[in-house]
């Protein structure tokens, strides 16, 4: 057992040490896929994944890290605290659970502190057939040019128009139309993408070697950014299968009611093009329940601007003085980490809640 702040790390290069360590004091080999780009810092980027179990095991948990780059301060945290949490491993061992855990699934993103891949892609919108025909979001095309203006601070009319049209279609509407995904303009937010990004791709093939035989698969996918600051929101990730979701609720539910974007009871938005597709496509024999674990942050409209920043930047580069660089920079890290000691204890605490959850469901039949 580590203390609770000391799994948590300011940078994506000491959470990758602070994971690799944990691994190699857990006597586990991590599995480096390295990415083709550097780090903010030169670093090496990878998506690191740890097998915690047999290779051959029945039940199978996953544990995943960063999807949304940034968000991985978070995610990372978790896995670091679980790698040295000796009761858990033990809970899981004795239950014969192997835990898969995959470090920085989008590494680019966690180390540049954005929210996407390097190429510009929400990752959890990508997981679509691309020969199909892509999903439309005439919201989102309407408020494009007004969510990334050419100057930045938005003017006072940018800002105007912006309240109108939340006035006029209601904040809930502008959430949907800015996060559902949108797949027709590559430097804007939430780009879906117009192929499988590397992250895609490299996930796909460690659920290849490592998931495909999993009779029981159960997934934690770690996330930050929406909803009340330090609460853990279990929202339902699978696809929409009455099964599937009791199963989730009978697992996860006990204290408060697991969360879906198909009826409306999550604080999510109905979204496209969500990770774990793949599982069903990879891994079709298995019997999957899965959540992701949504950490609030800050207010919803404070982590969008945080975002349309990000992204205003590096639509326009160069325009950004240095000291505008650096505090957008340091927002897009305030909207999806709160550094506070109150705020990790209050993550470990609920994911680990989650985590023995997952291993007694997986075991229970
Ligand atoms: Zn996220």
């Amino acid at each position: 057992m580590i203390d609770v702040a000391a799994a948590f790390s300011p940078s994506y290069a000491q959470a990758r040490q602070k994971f690799l360590q944990a691994c190699m004091a857990a006597g586990l080999r991590a599995q480096a896929h390295v990415h083709p780009l550097k780090g903010r810092d030169g670093e090496a980027l990878a998506m690191d994944v740890a097998l915690d179990g047999a290779a051959d095991a029945r039940h199978l948990l996953i544990l995943t890290s960063a999807c949304h780059g940034v968000e991985g301060h978070c995610g990372s945290g978790v896995q670091v605290f679980a790698l040295h949490d000796e009761e858990w491993r033990q809970k899981a061992r004795e239950a014969g659970v192997a835990v898969l855990y995959v470090h920085a699934l989008n590494p680019h993103g966690f180390s540049h502190r954005r929210r996407v891949t390097h190429e510009n892609v929400d990752l959890n919108r990508n997981f679509l057939d691309f020969a199909q025909p892509l999903p439309a979001n005439p919201a989102y095309a309407e408020l494009h040019e007004l969510l990334l203006p050419p100057a930045w601070p938005p003017t006072a009319e940018n800002q105007a128009a912006i309240d109108a049209w939340m006035a006029a279609h209601g904040i809930k509407a502008y959430q949907a139309a800015v996060t559902a995904g949108q797949y027709q303009f590559p430097d804007g937010l939430f780009f879906g993408g117009h192929s499988p990004t590397w992250s895609n791709q490299t996930f796909r093939r460690v659920l290849r070697e490592h998931a495909q035989h999993a009779q029981g698969l159960a997934w934690i996918d770690l996330h930050t950014g929406l909803g009340p600051n330090g609460h853990g929101e279990r929202i339902f990730a699978c696809k929409d299968d009455k099964a599937a979701y009791a199963r989730a609720n009978a697992w996860w539910g006990a204290e408060h009611a697991v969360t879906s974007i198909y009826d409306g009871s999550s604080t999510s938005a109905l979204l496209n093009g969500l990770m774990w597709n793949s599982i069903y496509e990879e891994c079709p024999k298995a019997e999957f329940t899965a959540i992701a674990l949504e950490y609030g942050t800050l207010p919803m409209l404070e982590v969008t601007d945080a975002l349309r920043a990000d992204h205003w930047m590096h639509k326009y580069p160069g325009k950004a003085s240095p000291e505008l660089a650096a505090s957008i920079r340091e927002k897009m890290l305030e909207a999806f980490y709160t550094d506070t000691d109150a705020w990790k204890g209050q993550i470990i605490s609920q994911a680990r809640q989650a985590m023995f959850q997952a291993v007694e469901g997986l075991t229970r039949a």
